[in-house]
């Protein structure tokens, strides 16, 4: 009788939980009458709902969902942060969540410990959108805000308090702008104020909204931005808020209650640390079937692995639905190396196919381009898809 193995993932966001799914279901049976044991083992008490980090900046939602309430069986799950993978004595280090040194065996291991959100400078001003706990702080913030305007008699300082700037026009700007207007303006008018005096400015650096979707997609989104009480500003770029005042590139100086800074994602800074082969940009270096380079039995996927497609040598994206195609693949790629079999090797998922859904409220902008076929849908569907597919990504349905 041979021993069971251990297989380990460090970080329950969308790439390792669906890694998790993936391997269970491929290896089912396999591994020479093996078991294996599956630990999942993450810094936070929870999966975090990244993708719907923009929802409690406008109303309460929880959206840290405890381990236990996923659908997913067989798991153990430890809370801890990894410091570092010894991968000759094939182990773990970590801090277990009393603060102690730990440290736990493996057979096989995945590295999912994805991103974080990129912050300005400190003297920038401002909050950055970066985790629950600052989603909260906005809400705060511009609910005071409002509720301060509801008493000022200077109407100048009360189109100031009403007023929000989000800095940053990637798909995290547009959802939390879109959520913030459609919020401020019910709130206002509850409070007896004129929701048409609500401003919500996005700040986009450059020339036109997401580069990468088509002309039609585009106009589509401003016009459904506008009907939200979006105001989008192209080519400007916030410099610093300070005592209300927002220096934008061109001179001008925007008032306003508060500046929201949303300007995307790098990969897990903690990785340094790790003792993981790294790229330039900090990401783990893996090859074309997420094998981590020089530590055997060891795979990187989702936002923090370094994986290049092996057709045109492009770098992929940070993106949940990336995260999730890579997630499905290594169950396959584990079962083969398992099994000493050629592995399926990693292509782009959005080589042939560009899809995605932007939330807009209760609506959204569902878009999909494929075979030269360029589709949009907008309305209250595409904000139902979204939710559907993001509960299916974290593992809730
Ligand atoms: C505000 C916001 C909006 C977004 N909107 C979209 C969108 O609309 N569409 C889209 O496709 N993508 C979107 N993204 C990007 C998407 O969320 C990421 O691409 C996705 O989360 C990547 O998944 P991941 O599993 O690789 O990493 P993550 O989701 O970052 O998960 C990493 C996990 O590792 C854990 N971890 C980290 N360090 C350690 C450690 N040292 N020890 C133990 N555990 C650790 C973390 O706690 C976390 O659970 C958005 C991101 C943000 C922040």
């Amino acid at each position: 009788m041979m021993k069971d193995l251990t297989c380990v993932i460090i970080g329950g966001g969308y790439a390792g939980l669906q890694a998790l799914k993936s391997i269970q279901k491929k290896t089912r049976g396999i591994a020479n009458g093996r078991r294996i044991r599956f630990v999942l083992l993450d810094k936070q008490p929870g999966h975090l709902r990244k993708l719907r980090m923009f929802r409690p900046t406008a109303t309460e939602e929880e959206i840290i969902i405890p381990w236990n309430q996923l659908t997913l069986k067989d798991v153990d799950f430890v809370q801890g942060s990894v410091a570092s993978v010894e991968s000759t004595e094939k182990r773990v280090r970590y801090t277990d969540s009393q603060g102690n040194d730990a440290r736990m065996r493996y057979d096989l291991l995945v590295v999912a410990v994805g991103s974080i959100v990129r912050e300005p400078d400190p003297d920038q001003g401002g909050i950055a959108l970066t985790d629950p706990q600052a989603a909260e702080d906005i809400r705060e913030r511009w609910r005071a805000n409002l509720q301060k305007a509801a008493r000022e008699m200077n109407p100048k300082e009360r189109k100031r308090l009403m007023t929000i700037a989000v800095a940053g026009a990637g798909i995290s700007g547009i959802e939390t702008s879109a959520e913030l207007a459609l919020a401020m303006r019910k709130e206002a008018m509850a409070l007896g104020l004129n929701p048409s005096e609500v401003s919500v400015y996005m700040l986009n650096a450059k020339e036109r909204l997401l580069p990468e979707v088509s002309g039609k997609l585009r106009r589509k989104l401003e016009q459904q931005l506008i009907e939200c009480g979006v105001t989008v500003l192209h080519n400007r770029k916030a410099l610093r808020e300070e005592a209300g005042s927002l220096a934008l590139n061109n001179g001008v100086c925007l008032p306003v209650g508060l500046c929201i800074w949303t300007l995307g994602l790098i990969p897990n800074p903690g990785l340094k640390g790790m003792g993981l082969p790294l790229t330039l940009d900090g990401k783990v270096m893996v090859d074309e079937c997420y094998r981590v380079k020089g530590m055997p039995d060891v795979y990187s996927i989702g936002d923090c692995s370094g994986i290049v497609d092996p057709r045109d040598g492009r770098a992929t994206q940070m993106t949940c639905f990336e995260a999730g195609e890579q997630g499905l693949r290594l169950g396959s790629i584990v079962r083969a190396d398992l099994e000493g079999r050629p592995a399926p090797s990693h292509h782009s998922a959005k080589s042939n196919m560009d899809a995605f859904t932007i939330a807009l409220g209760q609506k959204g902008v569902f878009w999909m381009r494929k075979w030269g076929i360029d589709m949009v849908m907008t309305g209250k569907l595409p904000g139902r898809i979204k939710k559907l597919v993001e509960d299916t990504a974290s593992m809730l349905r």
